[in-house]
């Protein structure tokens, strides 16, 4: 799911192929294996956002990704993401929670 770097943790959740709870894989994997760069460009965050992450612990992913998500869909047309009130996965709006099938649409 992380190869070589190539998609940060934070692009992974925003196309749906990783999800916040996969930070520690993340962190494991750069502490373990020869990332050229820190660990905010591995996890792709921008200062603000790891400062937040770093003091508020991974509470703060899923809002995060709800901000990164909701730029994007002021650009584009939707997608939108919520976060499921389960698990705390990010969701594409309206569909269900890959984990426990909550239906993103009765969340917000
Ligand atoms: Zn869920």
């Amino acid at each position: 799911m992380y190869e070589k770097g190539d998609i940060s943790f934070i692009d992974a959740c925003l196309n749906q192929t990783a999800a916040p709870q996969d930070v520690e894989s993340y962190v494991e994997y750069w502490h373990t294996h020869e990332v050229n760069c820190t660990l905010r460009e591995y996890l792709g965050m921008s200062a603000e956002e790891y400062a937040s992450w770093v003091k508020r612990g991974d509470d703060a992913i899923p809002e995060i990704l709800q901000r990164r998500g909701s730029c994007e869909s002021a650009e584009r047309t939707p997608p939108a993401y919520v976060i499921c009130p389960t698990c705390g996965a990010l969701i594409r709006y309206g569909r269900r929670c890959q984990y426990c099938a909550v239906r993103a649409r009765n969340v917000r």
